[in-house]
């Protein structure tokens, strides 16, 4: 099946973990898609893997300059802009009182402020494609609060808050934006934490291709009057705990 024929996509940290399952994922159904990391090597061997319809491009989504290029690509090489998958970030963790300015200006610069470039950025051309949509990756850092990581909670919030504002303003152009929060996925991002998932309803950490699943629904039209919207994909982390381990 072919859900994203014609149209061409540009994925913020698309080098690996959920990012590169998404490029894979929408090139699969037919999309061309714009990988941008400041991985470059990583980013390379992911768009050569995917094959044709694939590129890698330098990216710092905390560079607006980046982001223009990237646009660029985009429009140069495969003719245009349909879908932006703010994807890219980043965690630091300590308790508040520990936590310094450093740590808070870099997360909010990357997660935040990296988001907002990247819709400004892409504007001008989703403005000219027949149906646009951003996805913005929060969490469910996003939904609720967790404790020591107070800059990635208040980010991926504000994440949240930034695709409400942006689909309000973009939706005469025909350009939706939604927001994706997942749980814990299995990628280098999580690969040395330990995570117990006996309390969450699927008692499992999530694969990137799920995550990747839903963003291919936003991507493409069958979402066509969906935006505003917030997607938890958390196998139920956020619906409540489970305590009772086995059935009776
Ligand atoms: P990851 O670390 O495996 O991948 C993140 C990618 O972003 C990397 O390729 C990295 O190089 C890139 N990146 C970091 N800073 C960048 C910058 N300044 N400019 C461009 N690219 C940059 O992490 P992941 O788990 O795949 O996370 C992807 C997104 O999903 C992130 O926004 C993350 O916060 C979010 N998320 C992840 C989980 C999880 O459990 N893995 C849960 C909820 C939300």
């Amino acid at each position: 099946m072919e859900r994203l024929i014609d149209k061409v996509a540009l994925i913020s940290g698309g080098a690996r973990g959920i990012g590169a399952a998404v490029a894979a994922r929408l090139h699969g159904e037919g999309a061309r898609v714009v990988i941008g990391d400041v991985l470059d090597e990583e980013a390379k061997e992911t768009a050569a893997r995917i094959g044709a319809g694939a590129v890698a491009v330098r990216l710092d989504v905390t560079r607006p300059d980046d982001w223009e290029s990237a646009v660029a690509t985009a429009v140069n090489e495969f003719g245009g802009l349909d879908v932006l998958v703010n994807n890219a970030g980043i965690v630091n963790a300590a308790p508040i009182e520990d936590y310094t300015l450093d740590q808070w200006n870099t997360i909010i610069a990357v997660n935040l402020t990296g988001c907002f470039n990247g819709i400004k950025a892409a504007i001008p051309a989703l403005k000219k494609s027949r149906g646009g949509s951003i996805i913005n990756v929060s969490s469910i850092a996003g939904i609720r609060g967790y404790e020591q990581i107070p800059g990635y909670t208040a980010s991926k919030f504000g994440v949240r808050g930034l695709s409400k504002s942006a689909a309000l303003d973009l939706g005469r152009y025909g350009i939706r934006v939604n927001s994706v929060h997942p749980g814990v996925i299995s990628t280098p991002m999580t690969a040395g934490m330990t995570n117990d998932m006996s309390h969450v309803a699927m008692g499992r950490v999530g694969h990137p291709g799920e995550v990747a699943d839903l963003v291919l629904y936003l991507a493409s039209d069958e979402a066509s009057f969906v935006t505003g919207a917030e997607f938890i994909i958390d196998g139920g982390d956020t619906a409540g705990t489970v305590t009772v381990p086995e059935r009776a």
